[in-house]
């Protein structure tokens, strides 16, 4: 039993209820179809039971995979997307309102916010990247949605099945005659319950940008995603670097870690972010005994597109005439390349004995000590 009211000095939310032998005390939060709901009517009690769960999921997901070894990429986030997640999104359409769930500056808020956070820590275990490396790179490197994003979808597909359902129209029937005899009185033109504005908001979004071309493949919500995906991408306007790969969202990236090994599939996510252990990032993150970031060769700056394709002092035979850094890391036949140059280097140290186990490779060479 629960007594559910915002104004907690105006009730007795002691009061408790006996029947027969039994007397059933008020608890503050309960669980209603698999949704915690608190004395407020507010989605903490939610949020609280789905973060304290998680720890669990996420030390599970650390252990199956790691930077260097572990499931293969497209496992690992297979784990993800239909293990941890639908933990997290579990009776989205209750609990999540899609217009409020940025602030105007475009900034996450409510429940969705800290599960954000969640869903981030789990695609750094995933791909093995370094805490640094933004996440919206990491979403379009995994091809995970942002959260909200995936809600959103959630939200509309449901509304979508909801209004061709028989069942749906009889209990929206019966619930507005139930709200008619106790509002109508008194309020000619009821204000949309929350349903009813997430049905309005769910074809509004669904059909804001037309009819799907024929290149756009996948259902009405998928094709809806991935179109508010691109556009709020196309709205940050992030200025290009050369270091950084910047592609579209865009499921077929994941062919790229098509039977990669764990660590070429890490290593391929930290060198198409920019992200990786050599002295540009390392002088980014203030490592102390890293003074500059510039190459050994004293030309430049050293960054993936530096090593593999500008540097002097690098022995390249291995990648053949593939010299073109835009393409290299974007097609499937060059990537597993570059990955097991870059391991066999041995410049990495984190992939030393991925190295030694894999390729065989030596000890570091004692001028990269700390790459
Ligand atoms: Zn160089």
């Amino acid at each position: 039993m629960i007594h559910f009211t915002r104004r907690r000095t105006a009730f007795n939310l002691a009061a408790s209820v006996q029947l027969g032998d039994i007397e059933l005390r008020p608890s503050t939060e309960v669980r209603v179809l698999g949704v915690w709901l608190d004395l407020k009517l507010k989605w903490g009690a939610y949020l609280w039971k789905v973060q304290s769960k998680m720890p669990v999921y996420v030390g599970a997901l650390g252990q199956v995979a790691t930077s260097t070894w572990g499931a293969l990429f497209c496992t690992a986030r297979q784990v993800y997307t239909a293990v941890i997640r639908p933990v997290m999104t579990y009776g989205a359409f209750a609990w999540f309102t899609p217009a409020d769930s940025r602030t105007r500056a475009g900034r996450l808020r409510g429940p969705v916010k800290k599960l954000q956070v969640l869903q981030n820590k789990c695609l750094r275990v995933v791909s093995g990247a370094f805490r640094a490396t933004p996440i919206e790179n990491l979403e379009v490197e995994m091809f995970v949605l942002l959260l909200d994003l995936h809600l959103c979808g959630l939200v509309a597909g449901t509304r979508r099945r909801l209004a061709s359902s028989q069942s749906a129209k009889e209990i929206e029937s019966a619930s507005r005659a139930i709200r008619n005899r106790l509002q109508g009185r008194r309020r000619k033109t009821p204000r949309p319950t929350p349903g009813q504005a997430k049905g309005h908001w769910a074809t509004n979004w669904l059909e804001a940008g037309g009819q799907p071309a024929t290149r756009e493949r996948g259902s009405e919500v998928q094709v809806a995603v991935l179109r508010s995906w691109k556009a709020r991408k196309r709205a940050r306007r992030r200025p290009p670097r050369l270091d950084r790969i910047d592609s579209e969202p865009s499921a077929s990236i994941l062919q790229l870690h098509q039977n990669l090994k764990k660590a070429k599939s890490s290593i391929l996510v930290q060198m198409r972010t920019g992200y990786i252990r050599l002295t540009l990032f390392l002088r980014q993150i203030r490592v102390p005994s890293v003074e500059s970031g510039r190459c050994q060769c004293d030309t430049s700056a050293k960054t993936v597109q530096h090593v593999v394709k500008w540097c002097p002092l690098e022995e390249r035979e291995a990648l053949g005439r593939r010299l073109n850094t835009c393409t290299l890391l974007s097609q499937k036949k060059t990537t597993a390349v570059i990955a097991k140059w870059f391991i066999e280097t041995g410049r990495l140290r984190q992939y030393k004995v991925v190295n030694q186990l894999l390729y065989k490779g030596g000890e570091m060479p004692a001028r990269d000590r700390w790459e």
